[in-house]
């Protein structure tokens, strides 16, 4: 390997601008890779043996993490680009893009060609690698519908993986890379992961029923037919309006995941409070909004005492860092929250991001 593809370890590296809550936290070891092939040829080089045995951490955009205090590992910062079409026939293309790009781009790229999969998925912050980890999702469209498989650096046996889409155990929120581990951390190191995306539109659906996407598309379309640059750009303009700018205001988007219950309880719910939004899923549970549980429960605009920290005062299931704080107090305040969420409403509600 030659001596400029060897990535250089950085130590007490400070995080600050490399997470969207914006807390102050370093990592002991950092390094950056912004070339997968160079990156995996170094760590399995003998000389690394000691490294590898030792803890570390992936990180991508940094926008769903509570960063509670410095991570004492070797933080693997993802930075690779590019996207290459690698497959096409009469009605789809297969783009493979890889982990460092950011996720928005890819959205803003694949609309521009006219091309949809992915356009509900609009202006979510993050990168492309980190997109099956959670399984991205908004406006009634998951990352997981469009993935056809996800390329990955395998800890355990040093080796690349392709693993396919239906492999992926891709759910709400969920997959196996949140999962797999290996030594007790993340076995998979996604390295490219590679969409299949609708060029050929004739017949082809928008995905319009969640929210007020219909009717921003039906306003800015005015009768012509909906392509997916319009849906994207009215998810881009409700999504501002509801959602802060992470470089405004510190904060991981959605903090809790909408508790799903079963339909039992989920009636009996409606019952006492009629307004309470309610989803039903194909396997008969009912999905709860718990940003309506919050705003309910009376937490909207709240913050905590010393101020650092609190709930965002237009949308209830945002909390963010109005600045000097630390992810702790963050996550005393979730507990509270989520506490008090149980004991009026006997609804457990859970955290979205990952607590480091
Ligand atoms: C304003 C705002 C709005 C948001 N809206 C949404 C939304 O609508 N829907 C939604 O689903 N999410 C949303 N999120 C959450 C977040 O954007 C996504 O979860 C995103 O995919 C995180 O990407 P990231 O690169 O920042 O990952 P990070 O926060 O850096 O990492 C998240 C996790 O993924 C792991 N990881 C990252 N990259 C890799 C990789 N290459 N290989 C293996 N593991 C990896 C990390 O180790 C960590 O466990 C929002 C966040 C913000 C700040």
């Amino acid at each position: 390997m030659t001596a400029h593809t060897t990535p250089a370890i950085a130590h007490h590296m400070d995080l600050t601008a490399f997470n969207t809550l914006g807390f102050s936290v370093s990592a002991e070891q950092y390094i950056t890779v912004r070339d997968t092939q160079a990156f995996i040829q170094w760590w399995c080089a003998p000389e690394q043996a000691t490294l590898r045995e030792q803890p570390r951490f992936i990180l991508g955009g940094g926008s769903n993490l509570v960063l509670t205090q410095d991570i004492r590992a070797l933080v693997l910062h993802l930075q690779t680009v590019g996207m290459q079409e690698v497959k096409r026939d009469d009605m789809h293309v297969w783009m493979e893009v890889q982990a460092g790009e950011m996720w928005h781009d890819f959205v803003m790229y694949c609309v521009a060609q006219g091309w949809a999969g992915v356009e509900n998925l609009a202006l979510i912050p993050g990168t492309v690698g980190a997109s099956p980890v959670q399984n991205i999702g908004a406006y009634g469209m998951e990352a997981g519908q469009a993935i056809e498989y996800v390329t990955a650096f395998d800890f355990a046996t040093l080796q690349m993986v392709q693993i396919a889409g239906q492999e992926c155990a891709l759910a709400y929120r969920d997959s196996l890379f949140k999962h797999a581990l290996h030594n007790e951390q993340a076995r998979y190191l996604i390295t490219s992961v590679c969409f299949k995306l609708r060029h050929d539109l004739r017949d082809w659906q928008a995905t319009l029923g969640y929210g007020d996407v219909a009717s921003r598309v039906r306003e800015n379309t005015q009768g012509r037919a909906v392509c997916p640059n319009d849906v994207a750009q009215a998810i881009i303009s409700i999504r501002q309006s509801k959602l802060p700018d992470p470089k405004v205001l510190g904060n991981a988007g959605s903090f809790f995941k909408n508790p799903v219950v079963d339909k039992p309880q989920a009636d009996a719910l409606k019952t006492q409070h009629d307004k309470l939004p309610c989803y039903p899923m194909t396997d008969g549970r009912v999905k709860l909004a718990a940003g309506w549980l919050i705003e309910q429960a009376g937490w909207k605009g709240a913050r905590s005492a010393d101020g650092h920290v609190g709930v965002y005062d237009k949308q209830a299931l945002v909390l963010v860092h109005h600045g000097g704080g630390t992810g702790a107090q963050l996550m005393t305040l979730a507990r509270a929250i989520a506490e008090d969420v149980q004991r009026k409403f006997g609804v457990f509600i859970e955290p979205e991001p990952i607590v480091v």
